[in-house]
């Protein structure tokens, strides 16, 4: 299996390569130069395997040079789980929650951390590229912890994460200076979270960096979803919810699905186009958006606008985005692959903030997804409704998807929420919803959240304050960039 890039098809590549390398040379993103087809049969034989067994029947279908060493690949990332990495809960006819938190950080970018890893590690041997990959993560909260479980004690990997020292939650906080790992290290910078993309930005773009850091043997790296190996971990519990709505007799073979997708960086809606495209029976992606709702405009209107757009900070930080980097891929899609144009819209964006499809491309895309968003009244109310009508507690991210049902309550067809984050990460947001106090401290809040719904606290949330506190180092701007790499080249004598 090959992958071309968005912007020049003549650039193919294999998928190790693909996930080696991230970002093509000319700035595209790797996509695969045709869909692997799932069968009726595949997909019926996904019933009888667990979770782990069907990434690696899904995921195999993309990086064959990986196939050997998959199966245990998935075995150890997804024994990381709480049970099962995917559970699809049914709170009503025709409405279900795909819970896509129960890992070691408590929110979906595990289901991708967890693997990535080994995927990377993986196709470096495959490469034959042999230095020490450093992965270099500025965050906003859920992705720094979820890279650093991911990547700890890794062989061959080392991964710094940067966030603003008051721009988390304390909860977040806790959970990145805790951090455990030989090879993680983590600090916080004066500012905010743009000072810290920034900060990182500047290392990356770099070249004398590059050139300093290879002669040590270290390459950077980043674990942004714009890779491939962040991308494909994502398709498999499309097909794996398909398969336990027909396990559970809940659809039958062929019937179509609606998946309802909250959505930052159009990442985990793209995997379930992904998902049609191999032949999973889809009728409708509904991209949900938060306040920041620059995705409704464009899959409504054709129109992509972040010029004068006001950034929003919401109660769903993680879909806080106005570029959504991973929309090139279905662009590039929609343009019927034409890498010129998807070239021209994507310096459009750059140099004027805004592009326009045509009204075929537009049409296209409105047979396949429907968009939607949810201010923060609306959301709360979701909450509120959820918990007084269904007893199911969603965290905010996941009550943006839910907050479109209304729309979609004159189609019989069953839809699947996608539950981003666990309640408890956003514990204080949850219990404002419900109309309770928040507790004096952020661990008082997620035993009262408890009392009041009976949902078992993560341990690793409540017995964070027992752990030890690791990474204290707090930067000012203009010191990140010696730091991190003095770290780097040090770490690298040593691992
Ligand atoms: C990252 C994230 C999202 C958005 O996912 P994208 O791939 O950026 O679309 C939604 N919810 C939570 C909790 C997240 O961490």
């Amino acid at each position: 299996m090959k992958f071309i890039s968005t912007r020049n098809k003549k650039v193919s590549v294999t998928g190790a390569e693909a996930i080696v390398k991230g970002l093509s040379d000319e700035g595209g993103l790797f996509v695969p130069e045709t869909f692997p087809v799932i069968s009726k049969q595949e997909i019926e034989s996904l019933i009888g395997m667990d979770y782990a067994k069907r990434a690696n029947y899904i995921i195999s279908k993309f990086l064959p040079e990986l196939k050997d060493q998959l199966p245990e690949y998935c075995q150890k990332a997804y024994s990381r789980f709480d049970g099962d990495p995917a559970p699809l809960v049914k709170i009503n006819d025709g409405l279900y929650v795909l819970e896509l938190w129960h890992g070691p950080t408590h929110a979906f970018k595990d289901i991708a951390l967890t693997l990535l890893p080994y995927l990377l590690v993986g196709s470096k041997k495959v490469v034959g590229d042999t230095t020490q990959t450093l992965i270099l993560v500025a965050t906003s909260g859920d992705t720094g912890k979820a890279a650093l479980e991911g990547f700890k004690d890794v062989e061959g990997t080392s991964v710094v994460v940067l966030y603003p020292e008051d721009g988390v939650s304390n909860l977040q906080k806790l959970q990145m200076q805790t951090a455990e790992g030989g090879n993680v290290k983590v600090f916080a910078i004066k500012g905010n979270f743009d000072d810290a993309q920034t900060a990182v930005k500047e290392i990356f773009t770099d070249k004398a960096n590059a050139a300093d850091l290879i002669k040590s043997g270290i390459a950077l790296s980043s674990a942004n979803s714009i890779n491939f190996g962040r991308l494909v971990p994502q398709i498999v519990y499309y097909f794996s919810a398909y398969a336990d709505l027909l396990d559970s007799d809940q659809i039958k073979f062929g019937n179509k699905v609606n998946f309802c997708v909250p959505t930052g960086n159009f990442g985990n809606i793209l995997a379930g186009y992904y998902a049609m495209r191999m032949g999973l029976p889809v009728d409708k992606l509904i991209c949900a958006s938060n306040q920041n709702n620059v995705l409704t405009d464009f899959i409504e209107e054709g129109k992509y606008d972040i010029k004068d757009r006001p950034f929003h900070k919401t109660t769903s930080p993680s879909m806080d985005i106005l570029i959504s980097s991973n929309l090139e891929r279905l662009i590039f899609e929609l343009s019927g692959r034409d890498d010129k144009l998807t070239m021209q819209r994507m310096q459009e964006l750059k140099s004027s903030g805004k592009y326009t499809i045509e009204e075929k491309e537009l049409a296209d895309m409105g047979k396949i997804f429907r968009a939607g968003c949810a201010d923060e009244e609306e959301v709360k109310e979701t909450i509120a409704d959820m918990f007084d009508e269904y007893g199911y507690c969603a965290d905010p991210h996941t009550a943006v998807a839910l907050s479109m049902q209304e729309d979609e309550n004159n189609t019989k067809q069953a839809t699947v929420y996608l539950s981003t984050a666990s309640p408890y990460k956003f514990v204080d947001s949850v219990l404002e919803a419900l109309g309770e106090k928040k507790g004096a401290t952020e661990l008082k809040s997620l035993v009262k959240l408890e009392d009041l719904t009976a949902l078992p606290v993560p341990k690793s949330l409540s017995e964070l304050p027992k752990l030890k506190i690791l990474h204290k180092e707090i930067l000012e701007k203009g010191e990140v960039k010696g730091n991190i790499l003095d770290w780097a080249k040090e770490h690298s004598k040593h691992g």
